[in-house]
């Protein structure tokens, strides 16, 4: 049987990174079985649905890589992959578990229910519509030969066993029992017609064919509820896998958009609103799921930077851990670095040329200073930072200047001029030249090269000099070597 996993969000606002990083593992068990990946959107609960998310939610997965292969836009065999688009489909199975007494009517208004609960709260209890009571209520098991029903409304109820032991296995936690009595007769169509998320969810998993549920750990209470639906339809059960929180990083707590903005990184993929995302902040999406992946499942050895081929190719599903994972913004720039590192220079132009707009260079120049400015990029708005000397006026760093000795400098960019002014002098070889004419000064080549640097970039770091001369060309080279003399008298 070929795998089939399915990320199914419910379109109530933007993707947090949580959610992401389930669509991933989802993703990789999918592509490492040769099986399928499904995007079905779970949009059964209108009043909560925000505009706009599906859409995003849509291209965050296209953004870090994913591509479903079904889905709302790509179709496939077993649509509509919208379940406000299936409730026919609903309604038959639920009508089909009244038919053999799995399921009832019930015809309590929300005010009935709400004074019910409110009596029970008053003496300290909680109130559950279950077998203990639910033949004191109104519904079709006890108001079985009432015509004036037929106009009322009505919602689909669950018929919970009474004192049975309902037995679940979560791959990732082990088996779990819970007695019946625990669980409430939950609602499987609601008074509209529409169906309750429990309900669609396991009808679509099963019409779906769906081997494995990967999904958050805030589902696990509702698994002995989905066991009674498989249970009572006769289906067999799909495997299933909880995955752990990410916790902020005090670790108390899930990580929430305000942990976010209280430390100023993102918590979605892509900008929502007024919060910039990992995209916009400059991540590479192989960088990003690198580290989302990591959060939550340890590969057998030390290393941490995969590309999705090799995670695909070493990821088990038994290494998920158990508890929540820590969400660390500062490891998952480090991560990103080593991603900008190992991505050729102009692909990274390629891919994302946005984060390039604003350094006026030729393509082919861009190249050479995005290859140059590499190993000081962790994100790639870097690079424009990185790459301002290009462009912009030099202001010279105070902290440099001040650890120069000024008449020496003075002399080493004087020399520098002269050489380069001279009719006869091969320019591309300014650097042996300086140096060997700092031999006989008694001036050391570091010394040459930091005031050169600081004439070129401003400060003591950047980048390899040569390269530099090459990028903005003599006549610029020479301009800041006169600037720099100008400055220092
Ligand atoms: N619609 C649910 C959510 O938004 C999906 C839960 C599941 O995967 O079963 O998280």
């Amino acid at each position: 049987m070929s795998v089939r996993v399915r990320f199914a969000p419910s379109p109530t606002g933007p993707l947090h990174i949580g959610g992401l990083r389930t669509a991933l593992y989802n993703y990789i068990l999918a592509k490492k079985y040769k099986g399928s990946f499904i995007l079905r959107i779970e949009d059964t609960d209108k009043k909560r649905e925000v505009k706009r998310s599906e859409n995003y939610i849509i291209n965050s997965l296209s953004w870090i890589g994913i591509k479903p292969d079904e889905g709302p836009l790509r179709g496939g065999a077993f649509g509509p992959y919208r379940q406000s688009e299936r409730n026919n489909i609903y309604k038959k199975y639920a009508e089909k578990l009244i038919e053999n007494n799995f399921a009832y009517y019930a015809y309590d208004t929300e005010n009935d229910l709400k004074t019910e609960r409110e009596k029970l709260k008053k003496k300290g209890l909680v109130f559950k519509y279950g077998s203990s009571n639910r033949l004191l209520f109104k519904n079709s098991l006890t108001l079985k030969n009432d015509q004036s029903l037929k106009s009322k409304e009505k919602v689909i109820r669950l018929m919970v066993p009474k004192n049975k032991k309902i037995h679940v296995k979560d791959e990732i936690r082990g088996e779990i029992n819970v007695l019946s009595e625990e669980l409430e007769d939950k609602v499987l169509i609601k008074a509209d017609g529409s169906p309750t998320y429990h309900f669609a969810n396991v009808v679509d998993d099963h019409l779906m064919k769906i081997t494995h549920v990967i999904r958050g750990e805030e589902w696990l209470p509702s698994l002995p509820i989905h066991r009674l639906l498989y249970d009572s339809f006769g289906w067999d059960i799909p495997k299933f896998l909880h995955l752990p929180l990410i916790l902020n990083k005090a670790g108390q707590g899930k990580l929430s958009k305000r942990d976010g903005e209280k430390d100023g990184f993102p918590i979605f993929p892509l900008k929502w609103e007024n919060s910039l995302g990992f995209k916009e902040k400059g991540f590479l999406p192989n960088g990003l799921a690198n580290y989302l992946i990591l959060l939550g499942w340890s590969p057998k050895s030390d290393k941490e930077i995969f590309t999705p081929d090799e995670i695909i190719k070493i990821f088990d599903g038994e290494k998920i851990n158990k508890s929540g994972a820590r969400f660390d913004f500062e490891k998952a720039v480090w991560i990103n670095q080593k991603h900008i590192q190992n991505s050729d220079s102009a692909s990274l132009l390629n891919q994302f040329p946005e984060f390039f707009e604003n350094i006026s260079l030729n393509e082919k120049s861009k190249v050479s200073i995005i290859s140059l400015v590499k190993e000081r990029a962790s994100l790639l708005t870097d690079f424009e930072k990185e790459s301002d000397f290009i462009n912009k006026p030099l202001s010279y760093d105070s902290n440099s200047i001040s650890k120069l000795n000024r008449a020496n400098s003075v002399l080493i960019l004087k020399h520098l001029c002269d050489c380069l002014n001279q009719k006869n002098f091969v320019k591309k070889n300014w650097k042996p030249e300086i140096i060997d004419w700092g031999k006989k000064k008694g001036i050391a080549p570091r010394e040459i090269m930091q005031t050169i640097r600081v004439g070129l970039v401003g400060s003591l770091n950047g980048p390899d000099l040569v390269s530099i001369y090459s990028l903005i060309g003599e006549k610029a080279f020479l301009d800041r070597v006169k600037s720099l003399i100008a400055f220092l008298k």
